[in-house]
């Protein structure tokens, strides 16, 4: 009686269902770290995603974290995904169910004093066109890894190329002095919304606060950057621990 609906449910086991995902308007597509620590969200030029990142292994240029290309999906194009397949579901298995309802209604016996009919309640489920996963709005700061050329963008700063995991030591270095130079430049932007909220003695040691950091966040950067280059020189002997701050 259940032919259609038996088959279609058999061939949705064995059957995949894609959809297909938006670049934005400069050429990217979102990407989300699958670390749940981590969780970054960046993008990355969509042909260099299918050119130059392998399936085996993609980084996190946030944190670090690697993991197959195809665990970098963001939450959003996920539950995109899966409210199409859950359509496409409903509409395989209404469609199966009426064209079994009018297969059976077509064998009845007519002028039978007993007659039987099927009939499926509701509206029909319609096959859902794929509609692509929207890509969000496109971030500011776009890098080219200076190893393999991937380009990506992030909101913030960022170290590490997506596709080669190369960690850029100038790009750490400048990312740091740009930090320093956002906190300096927006003291009292910080101060009045401090003072608005928490009043006038707390924005003041907080913004005191922000400028002392800026002195640690510039020597930890220099050792950071000076670490990072000798390493590329490929020394037989690691650098000894801060090195630079115990001169
Ligand atoms: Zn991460
Ligand atoms: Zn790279």
């Amino acid at each position: 009686m259940f032919d259609n609906l038996l088959r279609e449910l058999r061939a949705l086991e064995r059957r995949s269902i894609t959809v297909p995902i938006d670049s934005d308007e400069k050429g990217y597509i979102d990407k989300e770290c699958p670390s749940t620590n981590c969780e970054f969200q960046f993008k990355i030029k969509d042909e260099d995603w299918k050119n130059i990142c392998r399936d085996e292994g993609v980084w996190c240029p946030m944190c670090g974290h690697a993991a197959p290309a195809k665990s970098w999906f963001t939450k959003a194009q996920v539950r995109h995904a899966e409210r199409h397949a859950h359509r496409v579901i409903e509409s395989t298995i209404d469609g199966a169910m009426r064209a079994d309802a009018r297969a059976f209604n077509g064998r009845q016996p007519r002028n039978s004093l007993i007659s039987m009919s099927m009939k499926i309640g509701g509206a029909p489920h319609f096959t859902p066109h794929r509609v692509p996963a929207a890509a969000s709005a496109a971030m500011e700061l776009e890098i080219a890894c200076e190893k393999c050329t991937c380009r990506f963008a992030v909101i913030g700063s960022a170290y590490i190329c997506p596709a080669c995991g190369h960690s850029s030591v100038d790009r750490m270095f400048d990312d740091s002095l740009r930090k320093i130079r956002a906190k300096k430049d927006n003291v009292d932007v910080v101060r009045d919304a401090i003072a608005a909220s928490a009043g006038r003695d707390e924005a003041e040691l907080m913004c005191r606060s922000l400028i002392e950091s800026c002195l640690q966040d510039g020597v930890t950067a220099f050792q950071r950057c000076c670490e990072g280059l000798y390493a590329s020189t490929g020394p037989a002997t690691p650098a000894p621990m801060n090195a630079f701050q115990r001169l």
